[in-house]
């Protein structure tokens, strides 16, 4: 039985989760408002996202265009004022049900893309705030850009309205200390001057919010192991 599946336990990890997050915030003199919590929702099933929309949590990760349009139809007509986050590869043709959706994307990493978004946005009478991917462990099975092309994607991706450029987002490489990249990834906020840094998952949240994480995008810690099959 995977224990999860019990309310009272998946609302103590998620409490567990807030709590930590909080005091490693104060452990940093880091005010904990700064510091916003995105559970991923990415494979699991409506009960326990329900759970925790009825525990007020208000914001969402996805990574499938159509398992979100499948799942939040009916939960976002319960709780309009939630905020879907998209995480996972943007194709165009998914880009109408993305747009539809959600609220931020974390995973800009293409201008052709930006384009077709921008004007599905203008069709959509929406805006859309936008974080872009950097690929830090140059993997070639994964999205994002390289962080010296940064300075010229963000001047192309600023010019395309209404695309609102807000920060940047990373998934390190999985067997490799994630500190290096975090901090790398904090430099180039700094450099740039962004607002926004999404980085952080269920195992190694506390090193990026020590590196300035906004932004975590937290799954498994708080809703258990996903069904991916
Ligand atoms: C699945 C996923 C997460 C959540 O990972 P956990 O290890 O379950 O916390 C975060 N970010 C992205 C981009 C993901 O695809």
């Amino acid at each position: 039985m995977n224990p999860f599946s019990d309310k009272e336990f998946l609302l103590q990890q998620y409490t567990a989760v807030k709590n930590d997050i909080a005091s490693t915030c104060a452990s940093l003199g880091r005010n904990p408002d700064t510091v916003r919590l995105v559970v991923v929702s990415k494979f699991q099933p409506d009960t326990k996202i329900r759970w925790l929309l009825e525990a007020n949590q208000r914001e969402f990760g996805e990574s499938r265009a159509e398992e979100m349009e499948e799942k939040w139809e009916a939960l976002l007509s319960s709780y309009p004022d939630t905020r879907l986050h998209y995480i996972g590869q943007i194709q165009s043709r998914k880009i109408k049900l993305i747009v539809k959706y959600c609220h931020m994307i974390h995973s800009l990493d293409r201008i052709d893309i930006a384009e077709k978004m921008a004007a599905e946005c203008s069709r959509q009478n929406k805006s859309m705030e936008c974080l872009i991917q950097i690929n830090t462990g140059a993997e070639v099975q994964k999205g994002g850009i390289p962080p010296d092309s940064l300075s010229s994607f963000l001047e192309k991706c600023r010019m395309i309205s209404p695309l609102i450029i807000k920060g940047i987002m990373c998934i390190p490489p999985v067997n490799e200390d994630p500190l290096p990249h975090f901090q790398l990834m904090q430099q180039l906020k700094n450099t740039f001057r962004l607002d926004e840094l999404s980085m952080g998952m269920s195992n190694d949240y506390s090193k990026a919010i020590s590196c300035g994480a906004s932004i975590l995008r937290i799954g498994n810690k708080i809703m258990g192991d996903r069904n991916e099959h």
